[in-house]
């Protein structure tokens, strides 16, 4: 079974516009390439794990998040770098307004269904991976997994590391996800 960095998408690898349906619209962080592709050389699987309640919202449709990641994966190959796969969920507990995603489930972060999908998808080991990501969901994905945690400071919120939930630490809080890569890199 292979190791793998599970990243967080908004607010991580591309600047969090909020509801991001348009590929004209992806921003990607200057060093998001070059760090992904320091973990595809490292041997690591690759995996995007990001909650998309704008589709249970009404607000995006699941062809325009498939190609964001397309349009996501042309850029990374562009230098050199891949994502191995993207799993999102498209449900909210309470805010959907399509009937079909509105509800309860297993793969909004942090509840662990995208991660355990994958696992079975790509053979993966989550008990010797990594989650990277902008916000506390994240974190706690990675403890649910039993996966080491990260924080990154690139998201919306840049109060996020003092709001930390009770019980709840990171193992590492670092700037940016180039920064994450390197301790992922010296940590494995
Ligand atoms: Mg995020
Ligand atoms: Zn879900």
């Amino acid at each position: 079974m292979k190791r793998a960095v599970f990243l967080d998408r908004d607010g991580t690898m591309i600047v969090d516009v909020g509801y991001l349906r348009r590929i004209d619209d992806i921003a990607f962080f200057p060093w998001t390439v070059d760090a992904v592709r320091a973990l595809n050389r490292a041997g690591f699987a690759v995996v995007v794990v990001t909650n998309q309640s704008g589709i249970a919202r009404g607000f995006i449709a699941e062809s325009a998040v498939e190609a964001v990641h397309a349009e996501m994966s042309r850029t990374l190959a562009a230098g050199g770098a891949a994502v191995d796969a993207y799993y999102y969920c498209p449900h909210h507990p309470t805010k959907g307004t399509v009937a079909a995603y509105a509800r309860a489930c297993e793969c909004r972060k942090p509840g662990p269904g995208l991660v355990e999908r994958a696992a079975r998808d790509l053979q993966l080991d989550p008990a010797q991976s990594f989650v990277v990501g902008d916000t506390w969901l994240d974190v706690g994905l990675a403890r649910a997994v039993g996966a080491r945690g990260l924080l990154v400071r690139t998201g919306a919120d840049r109060t996020i590391e003092a709001k930390a939930p009770p019980g709840l630490t990171a193992d590492a809080v670092v700037d940016n996800l180039a920064a994450a890569a390197s301790w992922i890199l010296i940590h494995s």
